[in-house]
């Protein structure tokens, strides 16, 4: 069975400190009789920014992730587990949401957040408490310096979903409303890399996707990155992948390095796959915006070059097959209406770039934290149309991706129909709030 990868470091970490763990679906909880339940959450509300933004604009109702995520409390399982005297842990990416909704905890039994890297000793000593019955804090929230060091993060020991392993954690470009960049950064080396490989072949994933904020900074404490370094790691991901994507990588690395990017299209690009995706952060077309909260974005750029950066990035993507999920920002603290209008400029420029272009609203996370969230209500006609015109590209290039992303499998021969069904319901459903025009 596959799980996810941050739930599969979790197991791994705590099964190497000798803790009896099982990873099961969340339908089978009480047959275990737990006394621990540990849950990964991503976006357990649908508040994550990519959720909330294209329903704020197509007024869907309650977001699916969170009306799954409330099921799994209201189930059978998780309700005997919990009279059987189990603690509730959560940990994961999307933690932030339980503050801003604790009622959720009381509610269904929620013992513990844990916001922080799971592999941190403190993270250990919380599950010691809750095997022994103790009181745990409520919300545990770790430190940017309180991480593991590399040695201590344990090798996943079981598959996990879409063959996801990461190759390295933090981010030396410090942009203000992230997390994750105020964490050290580490690399893993090739031989931790590969035995994370080895497992997810070993149960047959034959498609993966290495993980990391930059994989084109592999290997590096700076912004620039080293060719012989990346392709190696692409090279030895290839060898048990027959199809790769990157997590993240950046406008500004493929920009300063071209000939890097070609390399990487020769060495991942062949008779099983024609592109390959990765998730990239545009954030915003203006200048004066860059320079105030993501000054290191563009290096070894400078700030005031980041929209031509975005563009110059766009242009090798696409002569190298890289098709990248990018993401936009608005709602941002001190974002006047002139930044939406470069934002919406850049956007234009961007039109025939193969690639997936989210807009977000702002999530107080960084440096940014405690500044206030950006709520649809609050949406500007130059917000809205910012909004429409990333839908607008966005069907047009699902359409396009749609068309090369299926194979002539039997499986993507049924999947396919319900893909293009799935955007067919997104521009009805756009054109009947008048937000896309017939
Ligand atoms: S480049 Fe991405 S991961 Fe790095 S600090 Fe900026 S937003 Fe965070």
């Amino acid at each position: 069975m596959e799980a996810p990868y941050g739930l599969r470091k979790i197991e791994a970490k705590l099964i190497d400190s000798g803790f009896d763990v099982k990873t099961v679906y969340p339908d089978y909880i009480d047959r275990f009789n737990p006394k621990v339940i540990g849950i990964y959450v991503m976006d357990p509300f649908g508040w994550g920014p990519s959720s909330t933004t294209f329903a704020g604009i197509l007024k869907t109702g309650e977001p699916y992730l969170a009306k799954y995520f409330r099921l799994l409390f209201e189930s059978s399982s998780y309700k005997k587990a919990k009279q059987g005297g189990a603690k509730t842990i959560v940990g994961g990416p999307g933690v932030w949401q339980f503050k801003l909704n604790q009622e959720f905890m009381d509610k269904y039994g929620i013992d513990c957040v844990i916001d922080g890297e799971g592999e941190y000793g403190k993270v250990l000593e919380i599950f010691v408490d809750a095997l022994k019955g103790e009181e745990l804090p409520r919300f545990v929230n770790l430190k940017p310096w309180e991480c593991p060091k590399l040695e201590e993060i344990s090798e996943i020991k079981n598959p996990s979903i879409n063959g996801l392993i990461e190759v390295g954690r933090g981010c030396p470009r410090g942009c203000k409303f992230c997390s994750v960049t105020l964490r050290p950064l580490r690399w893993y080396s090739y031989e931790k890399i590969e035995k994370e490989l080895k497992i997810n072949a070993s149960a047959g994933i034959t498609s993966g996707v290495i993980h990391a904020e930059d994989i084109l900074l592999y290997g590096q404490k700076g912004i620039i990155p080293n060719e012989e370094k990346v392709l190696k790691l692409n090279r030895l991901a290839k060898m048990y992948y027959k199809t790769l994507s990157w997590s993240h990588a950046s406008f500004a690395a493929v920009a300063a390095k071209p000939k890097l990017i070609e390399e990487c299209s020769e060495t991942i690009c062949d008779e099983n796959q024609s592109w390959w995706g990765a998730e990239m952060g545009i954030e915003t077309g203006s200048v004066r915006l860059a320079k105030k909260i993501m000054p290191a974005k563009a290096r070894p750029f400078k700030a005031e070059e980041w929209p031509e950066v975005v563009v110059q990035g766009a242009g090798i993507m696409k002569d190298n097959h890289l098709i990248p999920a990018c993401t936009l920002i608005t709602g941002l603290p001190e974002e006047t209406d002139n930044d939406v209008i470069k934002t919406i400029e850049l956007m234009d420029e961007l039109k025939d770039f193969p690639s997936l272009i989210v807009p977000l609203f702002f999530v107080p996370m960084g440096k940014l934290k405690e500044r206030d969230w950006f709520k649809k209500e609050q949406m500007n006609d130059l917000q809205k149309e910012l909004l429409i015109k990333c839908l607008q590209h966005d069907i047009r290039w699902a359409k396009e991706i749609g068309k090369i992303y299926f194979s002539e499998g039997l499986r993507d021969q049924f999947i396919k129909p319900l893909y293009f069904l799935f955007i067919k319901i997104i521009e009805w459903q756009g054109k009947r709030q008048k937000v896309l025009v017939n």
